[in-house]
């Protein structure tokens, strides 16, 4: 028997909320809004052939649409309530359908984050989420708050998405294990939300790297109208990534994106704060430059001499 539309959200999108006065099954969901803080709202949109490719496994592809979203939460320091999914399918199949959903909903359990409505529809794989979180007011992590003088972080290890992204298009060989390490950084992205809650009051501005750490940074410098100098060949990588030469290493550090790290600011003083911050979250922060006053940016390499290759960031349109 085909599975109609609502027998398909029945069965693989409605879960009981608690959270959330209202959610699966009427014409809003309804949240419940806490006193003092603002809601934090991102949506983030996966097209096939754009955003993944048609190989990904659906639970790994459930995981990862959520997870995009999750990050942005966590780069402006909120913490995830609730959210929404749209999705477009070209056939009800439920063994994608409850792959996808497993993915997903796994995901949403560990951040306490509730599916409470969406919309479903026939045509070509495309997969919208829409995400609301909370944050006290006024402590939201912008990309404007960077100041000159502030030491400038970024969590975890960068460019291993990109590497297997190269393994993909068969411009970089890699072994078994080696290809299962960036293979899953690509598909099973963990978003840095406990990071970016304890870096409230701490840090003071925050950007998710998704398309190329150069690249977002460059989002954070305009928005806080100053420069920065950044040490290339200090960004953490894997590795897997530190065996590949060193001009695959910059690269994919640089300009990889889908990394879904925190770049972050914060004064020099608070460096103590933010490896408590780091320590408290379970991961890695390093320290791979600073603001600068004078616009621009500088990049430098491990001898401090500037490096004069471009690295442009992912642009949708470009
Ligand atoms: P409407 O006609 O108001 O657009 P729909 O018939 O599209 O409502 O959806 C019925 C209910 O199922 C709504 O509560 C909607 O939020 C929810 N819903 C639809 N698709 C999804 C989905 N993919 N995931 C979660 N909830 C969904
Ligand atoms: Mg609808």
């Amino acid at each position: 028997m085909p599975l109609g539309e609502f027998e398909l959200i029945a069965k693989y999108f409605t879960l009981p909320v608690r959270r959330a006065a209202l959610g699966v099954g009427d014409d809003c969901a309804l949240l419940r809004q806490s006193s003092g803080m603002q809601l934090a709202v991102s949506s983030d949109m996966l097209v096939e052939g754009r955003h993944f490719l048609s190989t990904v496994a659906p639970d790994a592809l459930g995981h990862k649409a959520l997870a995009v979203n999750l990050s942005d939460l966590a780069a402006c320091g909120a913490t995830p309530l609730a959210f929404t999914l749209a999705l477009a399918l070209p056939r009800a199949d439920e063994d994608f359908l409850s792959g996808f959903a497993r993915g997903l909903i796994e995901l949403a359990r560990a951040h306490d984050c509730e599916l409470v409505g969406g919309d479903t529809t026939q045509g070509p794989l495309n997969i919208c989420i829409c995400v609301f979180g909370e944050v006290p007011i006024g402590q939201a992590l912008l990309r404007s708050g960077a100041r000159a003088g502030d030491r400038l972080y970024v969590s975890g290890t960068v460019g291993d998405a990109r590497l297997a992204l190269e393994c993909f298009r068969d411009k970089v060989g890699l072994e078994g294990q080696d290809f299962s390490v960036v293979r899953r950084a690509m598909e099973r992205p963990e978003p840095r939300v406990a990071l970016g809650i304890s870096l409230r009051g701490v840090a003071t501005s925050a950007i998710d790297v998704s398309d190329g750490l150069l690249g977002d940074l460059g989002h954070v410098l305009r928005a806080s109208s100053i420069g920065a100098t950044v040490h290339a060949d200090a960004l953490p990588r894997s590795t897997v990534l530190a065996a590949q030469p060193l001009q695959v290493q910059r690269e994919c550090t640089l300009a990889g994106g889908d990394d879904y790290e925190l770049l972050f600011t914060a004064p020099l003083q608070r460096n103590a704060e933010v490896q408590a911050a780091a320590r408290q979250a379970g991961l890695a922060v390093t320290c791979i430059g600073q603001i600068d006053a004078a616009p621009g940016l500088r990049l430098l390499d491990a001898h401090g001499q500037p490096i004069a290759q471009q690295f442009a960031g992912f642009d949708h349109f470009l």
